[in-house]
């Protein structure tokens, strides 16, 4: 079943509307079952919490077709685990594991036929989402609740391999420092679209998020992770309240120290040590790995290993993730669902 109107080699990152999305309701304190619809358009109440008071979560994880034509989908558990966080953090109800993970596979089988072709770098995208709805004004969790999985394909993120881009750090904050920064929620991602516009519009690829209440350590890489591979070997990420628990971040902790060799350091990243780095790079499910040339933080461009190539340990860690998504690479215990 292929896809005569999708140029798969030109594929960025744009909503496309593909066939089917599942959607639940929850309605007298359950989830209900729920079912795939063709119907890309929302009809809630114009008093939804999510559309006031920005009660509502998010998940991106993809799909991806394997060499021998299979379908996998990488730790979906981790997602869904993360997304029952967010909720808890805003008062939603969660959703299981169970219930995640089976929608996610439905709305990929659903939609196959959306599914970038093994060997084109490209992914079936999957967002699902859980927002507050339902007749309301006052300040409270919402009467009802919406869950939702829809998909889009993506190309690769790099056309022709992966290439350093430069960082420029924020004055402003993504997220307070008891607030909402390790949840995957809507409204860090409206705080971060003015201070990112700012950083595009002076060249750089997206701004670096200092800690929010000393500015003095790295957090956040726009909407990804940050990492760096310190002169003497070891692989670096922060640690803080305010930092999202990336699915990619986790597993590079993992594949550094079991494939790679690595002592993992997971702790304060300060901004004047930089220098320490020969590598550094930014990870997330859309980015995969960016390398990062070089960050710019009061005027001085800080450079890592290379503004135009790639450091060999960052490549080392591409091609590991990389290999275990698209079945090419032996992954580790419980990392791959078949759809
Ligand atoms: C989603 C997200 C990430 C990356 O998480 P992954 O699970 O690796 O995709 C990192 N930072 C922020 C702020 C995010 O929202």
């Amino acid at each position: 079943m292929g896809n005569e109107s999708i140029n798969w080699d030109t594929l960025g990152f744009d909503y496309i509307k593909t066939d089917k999305r599942y959607l639940a309701h929850w309605r007298n304190g359950e989830w209900e079952k729920g079912a795939l619809t063709d119907d890309n358009q929302l009809h809630i109440s114009e008093g939804s919490t999510a559309l006031h008071y920005g009660q509502q979560c998010f998940e991106g994880l993809k799909a991806y077709r394997c060499k021998d034509g299979s379908i996998n989908l990488f730790r979906p558990d981790q997602n869904a685990l993360r997304m029952q966080r967010s909720c808890d953090r805003l008062l939603m109800p969660g959703v299981s594991i169970e219930q995640f993970i089976e929608a996610c596979k439905e709305v990929v089988k659903a939609n196959e036929r959306f599914i970038p072709p093994y060997g084109t770098g490209g992914a079936l995208y999957l967002r699902p989402f859980v927002i507050g709805v339902g007749d309301n004004i006052g300040v409270r969790t919402a009467p009802e609740f919406i869950f939702s999985v829809f998909c889009i394909p993506v190309g690769a993120y790099f056309k022709g391999g992966m290439k350093p881009h430069k960082f420029l750090i924020s004055t402003y904050d993504r997220a307070a420092p008891q607030g909402t920064g390790a949840a995957k929620v809507g409204g860090n991602y409206a705080a971060s679209l003015l201070p990112g516009k700012k950083a595009k519009e002076k060249g750089f690829a997206d701004c670096i998020y200092l800690d929010p209440l000393t500015h003095t350590k790295i957090e956040e890489v726009g909407s990804a992770n940050f990492f760096a591979i310190t002169k003497d070997d070891k692989f670096v990420t922060p640690k803080s309240p305010s930092v999202l628990p990336g699915i990619t971040r986790l597993s590079l902790i993992e594949l550094a120290k079991s494939r790679l060799g690595l002592e993992v350091v997971e702790g304060d990243v300060y901004i004047d040590k930089l220098g320490d780095f020969k590598e550094a790079g930014a990870c997330g499910t859309a980015a995969v790995i960016t390398p990062i040339g070089g960050i710019e933080y009061q005027d001085k461009l800080n450079v890592f290993y290379s503004e135009t190539e790639v450091g060999p340990v960052t490549q080392r860690l591409y091609n590991e993730l990389t290999g275990i998504q698209k079945g090419d690479v032996e992954a580790p215990e419980g990392w791959i669902v078949k759809v």
